[in-house]
């Protein structure tokens, strides 16, 4: 028997978005990021679906054994790199490109003798995460061209705030990555989503598009509709029993919601534990049988309780999106608190296998 609420995945949409992303980045190349199962949605799958990628992104190399596993052919960014001998030399057995932040991976390259493998020099511009400091870069950058296994550096950053484009760490970011760029003829990659749509004059050889291949926005402030995005998840359940309540009944855990009216309320057979936020809030849109309505009241392990007042002939087994074509992800996310990264890695177990 399987449960009854569902993520299901429109691999169109997800190819639909990847050619948005080359529409708006029509000179660089574009790996697309695939970390943490496509956010939920099925790495290898994702990665079958797209076929005309130019490479892929993992954050760690597990991940990208398993897509060589799958024969996935394209170049492989491993984000988090290796961090022993051993991992480096999968690195180079499976022709991965790590992305070196840390001495201590650039002494593992200068000890190992074998194999050859290109790699990603990261700098940190100001995210304050991964990345040798831009003052460091005199010292580490040589030593890493010098690495007899190292066939091809690019030089790679990675934005703090790029969802907000005014926000002036960007346009700093940018001045220090390309002042350190230098004269350097070598391949760049500084990208992701919000900034491939936010700064089209700096997308470089390689930009990494994660969220807006899901059909998600990137940008705070702006729906993904108006960004010519799909939504890619639809995440979905039933109605298991219909309520007819009187004006004053509470509903839900903390008797937080009380019926302004005599209304029917219905109970749906998805929580927390499916993957849907605790957190969001009455009022958050869902929709039955195309009809938008909203949640009411706190959030269980496994049902929720919708409005069924200005919907009409609402039965138990009907359908309710939580999110997909009719509610976005982007609207469930912000009356949860969340961003729709966390809803869709968390929505993964849904997905029909
Ligand atoms: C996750 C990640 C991306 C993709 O970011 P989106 O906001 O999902 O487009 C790009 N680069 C790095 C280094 C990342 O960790």
């Amino acid at each position: 028997m399987r449960r009854t609420a569902r993520a299901i995945i429109n691999h169109d949409a997800l190819v639909h978005n990847f050619n948005r992303v080359k529409q708006l980045a029509p000179k660089s190349r574009a790996m697309a990021v695939i970390k943490a199962d496509a956010y939920g949605h099925g790495m290898v799958q994702t990665a079958k679906t797209l076929q005309q990628a130019d490479g892929f992104a993992v954050a760690c190399l597990k991940e990208a054994l398993l897509l060589r596993e799958a024969e996935v052919q394209q170049p492989i960014t491993v984000f988090q790199g290796f961090h022993s001998a051993e991992e480096l030399q999968q690195a180079i057995k499976y022709q991965l490109r790590p992305v070196i932040y840390q001495p201590h991976q650039i002494e593992l390259l200068e000890q190992n003798a074998q194999g050859e493998l290109s790699v990603w020099f990261k700098v940190d511009t100001g995210m304050g995460r991964l990345g040798f400091r831009p003052e460091e870069v005199n010292e580490y950058w040589p030593r890493l061209e010098r690495c007899q296994s190292v066939r091809q550096t690019g030089l790679m950053s990675h934005f703090a705030n790029a969802d907000q484009p005014q926000h002036n760490s960007n346009q700093q970011q940018i001045d220090r990555f390309q002042q350190l760029l230098g004269q350097l003829k070598i391949e760049t990659s500084l990208s992701n989503s919000a900034a491939i749509i936010a700064f089209p004059d700096i997308q470089g050889d390689w930009v990494r598009p994660g969220i807006m291949l899901y059909g998600s926005s990137p940008i705070i402030n702006r729906s993904a509709e108006e960004l010519g995005l799909q939504p890619v998840m639809r995440l979905e359940s039933e109605i298991i029993a219909i309520n007819h309540l009187k004006k004053g009944d509470a509903v839900g855990y903390g008797s937080e919601w009380l019926c302004p009216e005599d209304m029917a309320v219905a109970v749906v057979a998805i929580g927390y534990g499916d993957g849907y936020p605790r957190h969001a809030a009455s009022g958050t849109p869902v929709a039955v049988n195309q009809q938008r309505t909203q949640l009411i009241g706190r959030v269980s392990m496994d049902m929720i309780t919708i409005d069924l007042r200005n919907t009409e002939q609402v039965k138990v087994g009907d359908t309710v999106e939580l999110w997909g074509e009719q509610v976005s992800i982007d609207e469930v996310a912000a009356s949860s608190e969340t961003i729709a990264y966390e809803l869709l890695c968390k929505a993964a177990g849904c997905r029909q296998l």
